[in-house]
């Protein structure tokens, strides 16, 4: 077999991505390699197609549990044999483990670098044929990166006590050039191939806002877009609770995640997150390292992060499948302050000395400065991170919340005399929810309740989206047209200038034009997939996520790891009717192609018959 039909049988893809292929190379010819690339762009399949063609076993390092467990469980079922190494196995089912790769049994094993160096593992090691050793997240070497893990220092080590060394690969998705350096060091890698993509995700939208109330914007974002999975970052614990609680409030369901949670409730809430069964995610940036839930759709931060480094790491857990995804920072100067407060507070740095610990947080306070830059610019964000990380764009986009902001005069009149109609009848007693609800026509039974179900003006803006009653609302307060009252319930109330509504002249609103970024394209795959996946089918869309669903319930595995969305997008648009054209499906192994085939084809058979 060569490396185009391992890609093909294992993993159901037809072609390699930018980077993989000079990589998968450099190490089938025995160089030691470090690539660097940002999230999604497919660092794994680096050293997996080169561990499948290799006469030994493979050993991949890396810092953490879910991770692992979530890659053997993508290699199981493409029908590779994998195992992990780790804490969270018992003793007698790491000896267990153990036991089956000393017979050989592995062709790639996943070790948690605090096991490298213990008695078992080494006598295990030392016995065995280890082609390849693959360092995963390979930044966590480096004393000057935000991950250090002490832990990763014992690979070097353990590397000089085997007795043929193995041909080294390091991955990362951090950019800065200091780690970078570090990494090749403190690794010991020998003339590696470095190989460094373009920090671009093309498939992330980008967007700055800054909303007076940040609540109401993320309910604005998971109410347009239910069915989708994402997750919302908070700087504090505290605000993690409140978010999450209203949230499950409001009808939807999330979870949260914080280092304050007991180990058993953050492992439960991150299954139900990865499983689906609460697709929306509340958490600090306690959570994420090592997630690999490749259909996360959005990234909210509901506070600004530390710097641009974390902002880009995190941002970066939406759209790892390469689909369209939203990357939501909720702006406010507040946030500067809290972040500067964690600043003075840090105390991890115990490790350092008085001067180091002075650089660290003089270091600190410049990178918030440069997030700060970010937050308040006008200009591109796409090209602002890019040249952070020191990479040149054109400056224009086109797929950030900057590019396309385009303002824009539009007619309000008749929505605008609506809403002061509606203030006056109902006797100026009610807050910004209430009218809103009211013009808008929506059923609560609050409405009901208070009368406004039978107030003149109810349900006569139902053709206008909520966001916009919003924002007419708010620009009729902003502009004196109406006042909202200070107090804990406010209350909207007419002004002097209500009645110029009602004038000769247009009342005009400046809104930003926001065009449609979804038509784009991400540009990762061939033309060939991107062309399949512009039919996408989506009621037969929803039934294979369903199907998927069941089958992962079963199996006890995400759903992502039965099928990517990407693959039952493009199944959902071609259709397909055998099992050979079942193979043609973008990410649809051999192994995956026996054991699904059947059910998804009978679906999809039973979805035509239908129409
Ligand atoms: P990274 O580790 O770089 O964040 P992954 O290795 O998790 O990224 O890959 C991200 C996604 O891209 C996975 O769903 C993977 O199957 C997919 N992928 C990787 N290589 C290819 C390829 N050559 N063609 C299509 N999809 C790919
Ligand atoms: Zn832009």
């Amino acid at each position: 077999m060569d490396k185009y039909e391992v890609l093909k049988k294992y993993f159901g893809y037809d072609t390699f991505r930018e980077g993989q292929e000079e990589l998968i190379d450099a190490l089938l010819g025995g160089r030691d390699v470090f690539g660097i690339m940002p999230t999604g762009a497919g660092k794994s399949l680096c050293y997996q197609v080169p561990a499948l063609l290799m006469d030994g076993i493979t050993l991949v390092v890396s810092p953490l549990i879910s991770l692992m467990k979530d890659q053997v469980g993508t290699l199981n079922q493409a029908g590779i044999h994998a195992a992990y190494l780790n804490s969270s196995l018992s003793m007698g089912q790491y000896r267990k483990a153990l036991g089956l790769a000393k017979e050989g049994r592995y062709k790639i094993i996943y070790v948690a670098p605090e096991r490298l160096l213990t008695e078992d593992f080494l006598d295990f090691a030392l016995g065995a044929d280890i082609s390849m050793l693959t360092v995963d997240e390979a930044h966590c070497v480096s004393q000057w990166g935000q991950d250090f893990r002490p832990s990763y220092l014992k690979i070097v080590d353990f590397i000089r006590q085997l007795t043929v060394r193995p041909v080294l690969a390091a991955f990362t998705a951090t950019a800065t050039r200091a780690v970078r350096e570090d990494v090749v060091a403190a690794l010991d890698l020998t003339e590696p191939v470095l190989v460094t993509t373009g920090f671009d995700r093309k498939n992330l939208f980008y967007k700055v806002s800054t909303p007076k109330d940040k609540f109401a914007a993320v309910m604005e974002y998971v109410t347009e877009h239910p069915t989708e999975s994402g997750i919302i970052y908070c700087l504090a614990r505290k605000t993690v609770e409140e978010v999450c609680e209203k949230l499950k409030l409001h009808g939807v369901s999330a979870t949260r995640y914080h280092a304050g949670l007991s180990d058993a409730e953050r492992r439960k809430n991150q299954d139900d997150f990865l499983y689906d069964a609460a697709p929306v995610m509340v958490a600090t940036n306690a959570f994420g390292m090592g997630i690999d839930k490749s259909n996360v759709r959005f990234v909210i931060h509901y506070n600004m992060p530390k710097n641009i480094e974390s902002y880009y790491q995190e941002a970066g857990r939406a759209g790892r499948d390469g689909e369209e995804s939203n990357c939501i920072l909720l702006y406010a100067p507040q946030d500067v302050r809290t972040n500067q407060f964690l600043i003075d507070q840090e105390s991890e740095h115990d490790a350092f000395t008085e001067e180091e610990r002075r650089v660290i947080k003089e270091r600190d306070r410049d990178r918030l400065k440069q997030m700060t830059f970010y937050c308040t610019t006008n200009s591109c964000l796409r090209d602002f991170v890019l040249r952070y990380f020191g990479e040149y764009t054109a400056g224009y986009c086109g797929k950030c919340s900057n590019c396309l902001t385009e303002f824009v005069d539009i007619n309000i009149t008749e929505a605008a005399q609506t809403v002061i109609e509606c203030v006056k009848s109902s006797g100026q007693r009610f807050g910004m929810t209430v009218i809103a609800d009211t013009v808008r026509g929506s059923g609560s039974a609050k409405l009901k309740q208070n009368g406004m179900a039978d107030n003149s003006c109810f349900g006569r803006l139902s053709d206008m989206p909520m966001y916009r009653i919003r924002q007419v609302m708010q620009f009729l307060s902003g502009s004196g047209y109406v006042l909202v009252t200070d107090d804990q319930y406010p209350v909207v109330k007419l002004t002097e200038k209500s009645a110029e509504v009602f004038g000769e002249g247009p009342v005009l609103m400046k809104a930003a034009k926001e065009q449609k970024h979804r038509a784009t394209k991400p540009g990762q795959d061939t033309a060939k997939v991107q062309e399949d996946l512009q039919d996408t089918d989506y009621g037969l869309f929803e039934e294979l996520r369903k199907v998927r669903l069941e089958i992962a319930r079963k199996e006890r595995i995400p759903p992502y790891i039965v099928f990517s969305d990407k693959s039952l997008r493009h199944m959902s648009s071609k259709k397909p009717q055998t099992k050979e054209e079942f193979l043609e499906i973008n990410g649809v192994g051999e192994n995956k192609c026996m054991k699904y085939g059947g059910i998804f084809l009978d679906a999809i058979a039973k979805w035509k018959k239908g129409l």
